[in-house]
């Protein structure tokens, strides 16, 4: 029975972008480090890359030695789309929170041990995807729990919780490819257009994707059969969200290990 339940009651703690979408954040950003950082970061990765850690911190969210970031997935935001250090709550953080502690931290990374620039390293990877996500983004005053009916690939419609359609269910459905190639397919705007996507502050970079993912409560509303055409203007939306997250992540990691 309680087994039964919990399967039933949508999870508070559903993990933004899944694999697929975190991991194709990092290798954007990755496609996009200096050789100097790159090298450097991977150093401290053990030889790995950011890809390979992208969905660290989901991964052990709820492991006792590191609950302590388990808040950090989601970032609240005020009416205007902004946030503010009033919107923090100390005991739980919120990606904005967990992202200017890092990159703080990491300014300092030549000081530091390996192991402290490991961690801060995966959590910082990880929390600029989060702060991209549509449902990632706590909106004041907006209904963000509800179900829909969700069609599959075979247009088979199921009842999901909207949360983790905007996390997982729009890229499971409609992408099958590599991450490689997924970054490859979307990794083309010109350098201009980067450099204006990066530039900012997290905060500023919050606000934008705010605005730009509040037509997430217009796409899907409490109960609303989602087929193709949702997917036809979702997935420009995530994707779009995958591409900047990638490109700022990048600009993050550069500033701090260049
Ligand atoms: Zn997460």
């Amino acid at each position: 029975m309680l087994v039964a339940l919990l399967v039933l009651m949508p999870s508070q703690e559903a993990s933004a972008w899944g694999r697929e979408g975190h991991e194709t954040i990092a290798k954007i950003a990755e496609r996009h480090l200096t050789k100097r950082a790159r090298k450097r970061i991977e150093k401290y990765l053990g030889g790995h890359s950011i890809v390979y850690y992208a969905k660290w911190a989901d991964e052990y969210r709820h492991t006792p030695e590191y609950r302590f970031t388990n808040g950090w997935h989601s970032t609240p935001v005020d009416a205007d789309c902004r946030y503010n250090d009033s919107l923090l709550d100390p005991e739980e953080g919120n990606a904005i929170f967990a992202i200017e502690k890092c990159s703080q931290t990491l300014q300092d990374y030549r000081n530091l041990p390996d192991s402290t620039v490991a961690v801060n390293l995966k959590l910082l990877i990880h929390f600029v995807g989060d702060m991209h996500c549509p449902a990632h983004i706590k909106y004041s005053g907006r209904n963000m729990k509800y179900d829909v009916m969700f069609e599959d690939k075979y247009h088979k419609p199921h009842k999901f919780y909207i949360h983790h359609v905007w996390d997982n269910e729009i890229i499971t459905t409609t992408r099958i490819w590599s991450v490689t190639e997924w970054a490859e397919e979307l990794d083309r705007l010109p350098r201009q257009r980067i450099d204006e996507i990066t530039a900012g502050t997290p905060r500023d970079w919050l606000h934008e994707a705010a605005l730009s993912c509040i037509v997430q409560f217009d796409m899907a509303k409490p109960d609303q059969r989602l087929g193709q055409d949702f997917l036809n203007s979702a997935l420009p939306l995530v994707e779009s969200q995958i591409l900047k997250a990638g490109y700022r992540l990048a600009e993050t990691l550069n500033e701090l290990f260049d």
